[in-house]
């Protein structure tokens, strides 16, 4: 079967092959591929910056945000031939750390865990892929192609989870929310938060386009430009940008009380050391958090999954921009100035 593999750590080593059909050890439940979105780890996993290939292989199939349709349920239960489905992406550390031991896999402390086309096992861009049933994730067949998105709904169920559960150390009315970074994380965020708050902000560098379009869709309020020069301090800001900068602008922005979730990873080097004490000082004196979030356990698949059938589902449509054969994965890898949310398809829905 056709699959796109990459050797990890050698940049340009991505290539469609053929490969063997998916093991059996994988799981009893086999899944014909539909689609797989394409996301930043994966272009950082191609470009040679990211990624572990299984024990003893030199070659990792690539994809983590997958959507199929069931061809063998296998030891399921639940699931049916032809149903949707969509596989969690990473696994409990073996030894188990304490999280890993009640199955909060996202909270791993040992770093030991593993991901499907990240880290030690093989993604779903393969035509066909097992997964153990308590690993695949049943999706509303109404939402047909868009139950790829999924896989990104579940990294904003639980930031979500992670600024209620912060929020609610003390009395606390959330009104305000902003959202900063209009990809497609902070676009599924802004949908998730606009159906509990009503006012909500996006903030993003693009002036027009479908961006500014989608957030006015969700009866959100669009604005360019900073942080800093926003006319109000908002209860909570998601962010999803990952640059120093945005960061820096709302940890001065952030409402006393408020709570700023970190979402989005970058770089930048070494604040100096007096610049993290004037940041610590702004957290006491405002009774500000600072709280990260990576990654989704059963609960936030199974919320996201949820939202998404709430979602309204031609906005969500919108946010698919682009759809390539696996033939053109290196387009689908490319990054256009439209681009919201790319998917590699690989069976007609
Ligand atoms: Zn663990």
């Amino acid at each position: 079967m056709k699959a796109i593999t990459v050797e990890p750590k050698t940049p340009g080593s991505a290539r469609l092959e053929n490969i063997a059909e998916p093991d059996a050890r994988d799981g009893s439940v086999l899944v014909e591929a539909i689609a797989v979105g394409v996301c930043g780890t994966d272009v950082e996993i191609v470009e040679g910056k990211y990624g572990w290939a299984p024990p003893g292989q030199s070659r990792l199939v690539l994809g983590h945000e997958s959507l199929g349709r069931v061809i063998d349920p296998g030891a399921s239960r639940s699931l049916k031939k032809g149903d949707l489905v969509v596989g969690i992406v990473r696994r409990p550390d073996p030894v188990p750390c304490p999280n890993c031991a009640v199955g909060e896999w996202d909270m791993c402390r040992n770093g030991q865990y593993t991901e499907r086309g990240i880290k030690e096992i093989h993604g779903f861009m393969s035509e066909r892929w097992r997964t153990e049933p308590e690993y695949a994730v049943k999706v509303d067949s109404s939402l047909g192609i868009l139950g790829v998105l999924l896989e990104p709904m579940t990294v904003i169920a639980k930031a979500l989870e992670q600024v209620v559960a912060v929020g609610q150390r003390s009395y606390w009315e959330a009104n305000k929310v902003l959202v900063t970074g209009a990809g497609p994380i902070g676009l599924l965020a802004a949908c998730a938060v606009s159906m509990r708050a009503k006012d909500v902000h996006v903030l993003d560098r693009v002036e027009t386009g479908v961006k500014p379009e989608l957030v006015r869709a969700l009866g959100a309020t669009y604005h360019s430009g900073r942080v800093m020069d926003l006319g109000f301090e908002p209860d909570v800001i998601v962010e999803c940008t990952g640059v120093g900068s945005v960061l820096e602008d709302a940890l001065h922005k952030i409402g006393a009380g408020g709570v700023i979730c970190l979402t989005g990873v970058g770089g930048g080097g070494a604040a100096p050391g007096h610049a993290v004490a004037d940041i610590a000082a702004k957290l006491v004196l405002n009774n500000n958090v600072l709280v990260g979030s990576v990654n989704a356990n059963k609960r936030h698949w199974y919320k996201a999954a949820q939202a998404l059938v709430q979602a309204d589902r031609k906005w969500l449509s919108r946010l698919i921009t682009r759809r390539e054969a696996p033939e053109n994965f290196p387009q689908a890898l490319e990054r256009r100035p439209d681009d919201i949310k790319v998917i590699i398809q690989f069976s007609e829905i």
